[in-house]
């Protein structure tokens, strides 16, 4: 899933900043003065979360914007024009991730029909695994949710397991299509997203995630019944219940009682896709404040509080690995997008 490496650039061949700058397109040419990106939210104009029509982001869609907002947005526009390669890294990574969740439990196939069901697929999920880990052992593709700076958040830890000390440590598992460990910039996007999962797990356990937030957020109806093969499904896992409530209910409850401690440690573990083998661990010093800086500062764009931004001029060279370097007027522009109308006017003279 990690698709930074597939035409990485030699840094040597880059040349300096300025270079840089300049191949970002001539601003002289390309940008008129008063605009076109005079950014003004409207009072009715809608948010790029209402936009898209999102209740939630997951946390993987903020860990890409961290590599460039802008090419994020494009990824949600455009979704058809990633390309065939990067696809097929992404599958490759599914699958090393399937392969390791299968190491430790089957896959069940649960038909659903309702957005209620589809939660509570996660909510048997979380049910399930919650005592496995009061008992010391691992867990694989744990889902965890919750509201953090006001929004609401959802992802997937990929494993969860006790050390020799006693700590709780998170593994996020990173695929790579080249024999060698990712440059820093994909470092940094990689610490942010398990630095966002340490958030909303802390969260979860400390009681600070309610089912009323989930309700609201999701715009679930309690009162529905479960669907035929979900009821089942928690039958069979020894759980009682009818409706989406019971099950909110059983696992709110679950989560308050369980007494699981927060994350204190966060690896990242980088393999090589084809032959599995090991490159590389990365131990992950979580800095709460700069996470959440971080965090408000993307928030800021999906609240309609700013427009998006593409690279910094010194990160460039991402633009040569990006699917839409063709079309991206961040790029055409010269990142100039977000000065005010004076800086513009000063940077052209
Ligand atoms: Fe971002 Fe550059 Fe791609 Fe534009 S071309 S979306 S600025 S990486």
């Amino acid at each position: 899933e990690d698709l930074s490496d597939s035409e990485f650039p030699d840094f040597s061949e880059l040349g300096d900043i300025e270079e840089l700058g300049s191949s970002l397109g001539n601003p002289r040419k390309e940008v008129d003065p008063q605009g076109p990106w005079k950014w003004k939210q409207e009072a009715d104009a809608p948010t790029p979360m209402e936009r898209f029509h999102l209740r939630c982001l997951w946390v993987s869609d903020l860990s890409t914007q961290s590599w460039c907002e802008q090419q994020m947005v494009y990824g949600k526009e455009l979704p058809g024009f990633q390309s065939a390669e990067k696809a097929a890294v992404l599958d490759a990574g599914s699958s090393a991730h399937l392969a390791r969740e299968l190491e430790l439990h089957d896959l069940v196939n649960i038909h659903t029909s309702t957005k209620e069901d589809a939660w509570a697929v996660k909510l048997l999920n979380v049910l399930t695994m919650v005592p496995i880990l009061q008992s010391g052992g691992t867990i694989r593709e744990f889902p965890v949710f919750g509201e953090i700076e006001g929004v609401f958040l959802v992802g997937v830890i990929d494993e969860l397991h006790y050390t020799s000390k006693g700590e709780l440590e998170l593994v996020e598992l990173k695929t790579r299509k080249r024999a060698m460990m990712p440059v820093e910039a994909q470092k940094e996007k990689d610490r942010f997203q398990v630095s966002l999962y340490k958030c909303i797990f802390d969260a979860m356990v400390r009681g600070q995630v309610t089912s009323a937030s989930l309700v609201h957020h999701m715009k679930l109806s309690p009162e529905v019944l479960l669907g035929p093969q979900v009821h089942s499904h928690a039958q069979q896992g020894g759980f009682t219940v009818k409706s989406f409530r019971d099950l909110l209910e059983l696992t709110f409850l679950s989560l308050n009682l369980s007494d699981l401690p927060v994350i204190d440690a966060l690896k990242i573990e980088y393999s090589h896709q084809e032959t599995d083998t090991v490159l590389g661990m990365e131990m992950v010093v979580f800095e709460e404040k700069q996470v959440r800086d971080k965090l408000r500062h993307h928030l800021g764009y999906w609240t309609g509080l700013r427009e998006p931004q593409g690279v910094d001029v010194k990160e460039a060279w991402k633009c040569r690995m990006c699917d839409y370097a063709a079309i991206c007027e961040w790029r055409q522009s010269g990142g100039m997008r977000t000065l005010s109308q004076e800086q513009r006017a000063k940077k052209m003279t």
